[in-house]
């Protein structure tokens, strides 16, 4: 059985350069239960039933520089942990939070929807850009006209990256 890492490629917490944020409110308090949630409503969308799969709110130490969430997984067992990054270490405004946290959820349940396919670390970047958009897609959808790109958001807490990164934003 073979244990394989994926990370977010990219996606940066930007913790301290930022623009001053105007006002410091509190974090909403994201429950595991609503973690969960959001897990097992992708999970059936993306008909990953045979997997078992677990989340985790963690803290920025916890995972990789820069990256909001991580998927490992272990196909023998068809089992998956997914960490998605604590309300506390992010830099985005608190309404903003919830569903960037659901959308890592997401992003990292189409990682494992593709971990079926071969993984010699040459696709890593074309694959992070197809998982972006196939979660855009998804998350548009499943929103609604009121949702709007992370690309709008993205700045706030996106650092400035190379030019494959770059064209990930403007989709
Ligand atoms: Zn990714």
């Amino acid at each position: 059985m073979k244990l394989a890492v994926l990370v977010i490629l990219g996606i940066s917490v930007s913790l301290g350069d930022s623009v001053s944020t105007p006002e410091k409110a509190t974090p909403p308090a994201i429950t595991q239960a609503q973690v969960d949630g959001w897990t097992r409503s992708w999970q059936k969308r993306l008909d990953l039933g045979e997997w078992r799969v677990t989340a985790l709110i963690v803290r920025v130490a916890d995972l990789k520089p820069n990256t909001l969430g991580n998927l490992k997984w272990n196909s023998g067992e068809k089992t998956a942990v997914i960490k998605v990054l604590n309300p506390l270490d992010y830099d985005l405004t608190p309404a903003e939070i919830p569903v960037d946290m659901e959308y890592t959820i997401l992003h990292e349940l189409i990682h494992l929807q593709l971990s079926v396919l071969p993984h010699d670390g040459s696709s890593k970047t074309v694959e992070e850009r197809v998982v972006n958009r196939i979660g855009e897609a998804m998350f548009q959808l499943s929103k609604g006209p009121a949702y709007h790109p992370r690309v709008s958001v993205a700045k706030s807490f996106i650092k400035p990256q190379g030019p494959t990164e770059a064209s990930r934003s403007n989709k």
